[in-house]
């Protein structure tokens, strides 16, 4: 909890940092954004997926049943206060690779805990795909993160709120707020995605960088009504028509943002398998996921360093994950508000 005496620096604005901006402007707190504009940065390059259910087990995605009744609506919030579209709805048909998957699918489906989230899809007119059954997942979407990334930067460049800089952690130093360039800091908030491993106060904060491609591609012809496809990877509609995002993979412990053509070869053979139609590449882009010893967030005040804080560990569900989070950091940095304590880094101590 801090004083409420000088602004707060966030450094980093991906989703966690510009989520956390928009919080704490909300709460009438002065802020400033300052981000090195890394092209591949996570956020950068995500697709921006919205899916309730892990395939592996057929289960709920952790927090599920928190997160996701309140997540379109929270980013429709910030449609209304940015004045931009980026949130959408869409069906999600997630189909089965053999006869097991489809009974443990249908299996699931018919327990009570999961009847909210999965249904049946012999109702729906199908595009013909590969594979004999499948079960629709509900409650699915897109975030456009860079819509929505470059909507919150044009909206705190017009209020003087953003500064397009790295941040140099050897020219910040206490004097009893934070001081950085000419201004003293209340608090500084870390958003840094994998920079976490250059963070000299942080990087006791175990990270495991995951890297991962996407594909933006043209498929014709599956169907008017646009919808996610999943088969293992998965095919994402975007407001173009035809033209989707494909993806993903995961390189364990790769910091490597080039894109190599053997994963793309891979995506767009799935791709055609999945879609039974030609598939054509656009662009396919690399970056780093920052994740994290058993996927929990990293939330919290410094355990000595008082006014210095990080908001991080968002792995590959950052989408879904800042919507609870942001908020719940916001009122811990000005009320000390408690964290879940899953997610406090005082889990650490
Ligand atoms: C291939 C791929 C696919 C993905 N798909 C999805 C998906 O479908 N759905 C989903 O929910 N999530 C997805 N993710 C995960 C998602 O991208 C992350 O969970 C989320 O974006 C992490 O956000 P962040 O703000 O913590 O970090 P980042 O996005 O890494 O943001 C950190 C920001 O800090 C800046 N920065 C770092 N260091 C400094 C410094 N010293 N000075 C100034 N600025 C600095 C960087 O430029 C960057 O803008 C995907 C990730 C990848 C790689």
């Amino acid at each position: 909890m801090i004083n409420n005496r000088g602004r707060i620096l966030i450094v980093g604005s991906g989703l966690a940092g510009s989520c956390l901006a928009l919080e704490l402007l909300e709460r009438g707190k002065d802020i400033l954004l300052i981000d090195n504009q890394l092209k591949n940065s996570s956020s950068r390059v995500a697709a921006g997926l919205l899916n309730p259910i892990v395939p592996k087990g057929v289960r709920k995605t952790w927090q599920c049943d928190i997160l996701f009744p309140a997540l379109f609506g929270y980013y429709r919030h910030w449609e209304s206060v940015l004045q931009t579209h980026f949130i959408d709805n869409y069906p999600f048909l997630n189909i089965h690779a053999n006869d097991g998957e489809a009974l443990e699918w249908e299996k699931r489906m018919n327990e009570p805990e999961m009847s909210a989230w999965l249904s049946r899809s012999d109702e729906h007119n199908l595009p013909p795909l590969a594979g004999e059954s499948a079960t629709w997942v509900e409650h699915c979407g897109r975030l456009d993160v860079s819509v929505f990334l470059q909507s919150v930067q044009d909206h705190l460049t017009s209020r003087n709120q953003y500064a397009i800089d790295g941040f140099n952690h050897s020219l910040c130093k206490k004097t009893g707020g934070w001081q950085y360039g000419d201004e003293v800091f209340e608090a500084v908030v870390f958003c840094e995605g994998i920079g976490l491993l250059e963070n000299p106060w942080f990087k006791y904060l175990f990270m495991d960088p995951t890297g991962g491609d996407i594909l933006k591609v043209h498929i014709p012809n599956i169907g008017d009504n646009p919808m996610i496809i999943k088969q293992k990877q998965w095919i994402v509609p975007t407001t173009e028509r035809d033209i989707y995002l494909l993806g993903s993979n995961f390189h364990k412990n790769s910091m490597s943002t080039e894109p190599e053509e053997k994963d793309a070869k891979f995506l767009l053979e799935r791709a055609a398998q999945i879609t039974k139609q030609p598939v054509s590449l656009i662009e396919h882009r690399r970056a780093v996921r920052p994740t994290v010893q058993q996927r929990r967030p990293y939330l919290g005040e410094h355990r000595s360093e008082k006014g210095l804080f990080v908001f991080n560990g968002l792995g590959a569900k950052g989408s879904s994950l800042c919507s609870w989070l942001a908020p719940m950091l916001a009122d811990n940095i000005l009320s000390g508000a408690l964290l879940h304590a899953e997610v406090d880094i005082q889990r650490f101590e």
